[in-house]
């Protein structure tokens, strides 16, 4: 298991403008969706506002809205990392961190 990401951490994410929108963040955003294969990492942690949270829900970045996909990719670097990863090295990523998580 991944070690367990500090509340501060959330809450300082949290603090930031929804990375989608650039409304005020409320909720913290997995990226990549825990039921999808997502981390409780720092690098697949984003601010969402409420409205996003709740659109994105267990979507993939590349199952929704592009336009607020590619204000993310413009305005977060941990979801511009996650976009421009292939599928396959994002795998081997996500891998990698789970077992120097372990
Ligand atoms: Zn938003």
């Amino acid at each position: 298991m991944a070690e367990p990401v500090p509340p501060s951490f959330y809450a300082k994410v949290r603090s930031g403008p929804c990375v989608y929108c650039g409304a005020p963040g409320e909720h913290v955003d997995h990226v990549i969706p825990l039921s999808r294969g997502g981390i409780e990492h720092p690098s697949n942690l984003v601010s969402a506002c409420g409205p996003c949270n709740h659109s994105k829900r267990s979507r993939l970045l590349w199952q929704w809205t592009p336009s607020k996909v590619a204000h993310a990719v413009e305005s977060s670097p941990e979801v511009r990392a996650i976009w421009l990863a292939d599928g396959s090295t994002l795998q081997s990523q996500l891998i990698a961190k789970q077992l120097s998580a372990a």
